[in-house]
């Protein structure tokens, strides 16, 4: 495995793989990496030559009052963890290497970054947008890996690579999660053990909604009341809605398109995400079997 820190190096190092007809996958993270960004790894590996893991802590997706200086790093750990995946190359350029002296081009997104996470962090998800327009442009994957955990931003960065014709295909990998059900994340560790017990009221909370789906209930506020009754332990409840999967804006009640619940929550001073995707069953000469392929992480 190759650490690379600098654009040209890894044009080097790609341009002999690309040359030999190789197929290249690409894994963004910020690091402090955990199972669910290894599943990542495995899907690319699943997929493609060549795997790249970019680690990289993107200040411009950060807001003024965010855990920009605090975010957890762990370089040595990544390093090892990636080459025990069987990763071909790490990239991990510094700040001033992505955004040089005079850097003044962003990537906007338009209606899918408003709602959701997009309405409590202006400009997240611009600096998300710009950073993986970035990466896909200094990697040139085949394919990129994304995880489902961060829902918005797979949409975001779907329609990016559509919208400005960029030829990679966007892959989504469904949500890690510990064994009693927190969907895992680098930020994680910020939760002392009374706030971890009781981060659980999340997975809990859309669980229990997925279960009354999957009973057949489809009235939205219905869907929503029975997640709420597992949410009043939250510190503070960011929001929680049931979305339509392809505009992110509220879904109508009763649900006849694929939806999902998402959620942002505070336990403490954390800010945590999560979501279900809400699968509507295939109709077999109108019955009512569910075809639950999509909440197998369930
Ligand atoms: P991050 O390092 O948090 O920016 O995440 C890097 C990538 O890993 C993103 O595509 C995330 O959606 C994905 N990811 C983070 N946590 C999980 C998880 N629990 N399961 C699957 N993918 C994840």
């Amino acid at each position: 495995m190759q650490t690379i820190t600098t654009v040209a190096e890894l044009r080097r190092a790609l341009a002999k793989v690309r040359r030999a007809g190789k197929r290249i996958g690409l894994v963004p993270t910020m690091g402090y990496l955990h199972d669910g960004h290894l599943a990542l790894v495995e899907a690319s590996r699943a997929q493609c030559d060549v795997t790249v893991v970019s680690i990289f802590v993107n200040p411009t997706q950060f807001g003024p009052t965010e855990d920009l200086s605090t975010y957890p790093r762990d370089f040595l750990r990544d390093e090892k963890l990636c080459r025990d995946a069987g990763v071909a190359v790490v990239f991990a350029p510094d700040v001033q290497e992505v955004y040089p002296a005079q850097f003044q081009t962003f990537v906007e997104p338009g209606e899918l970054a408003k709602p959701l996470c997009g309405a409590f962090r202006p400009g997240h998800f611009r600096g998300v947008a710009t950073v993986v327009c970035k990466l896909f442009n200094m990697v040139q994957p085949d394919v990129a890996f994304f995880g489902q955990k961060d829902f918005q931003q797979c949409a975001v960065v779907r329609r990016m690579a559509i919208d400005l014709n960029l030829p990679i295909e966007v892959v989504t990998v469904p949500t890690v999660r510990e064994s009693d059900g927190l969907a895992m994340s680098s930020r994680n560790r910020y939760l002392d053990d009374e706030e971890r017990r009781g981060a659980l009221a999340i997975s809990r909370a859309l669980f229990a909604a997925a279960d009354e789906f999957r009973s057949g209930e489809r009235e939205v506020e219905k869907l929503i009341s029975v997640a709420k009754q597992h949410l009043q332990t939250v510190d503070r409840l960011q929001y929680f809605e049931l979305i339509d999967c392809d505009t992110l804006k509220p879904a109508e009640s009763p649900v006849r398109r694929s939806a999902a619940l998402c959620v942002a929550a505070y336990i403490g001073s954390t800010r945590l995400i999560d979501n279900v995707i809400l699968v509507l069953p295939i109709q077999h000469h109108g019955s009512e079997a569910m075809d639950d392929a999509g909440l197998s992480h369930l």
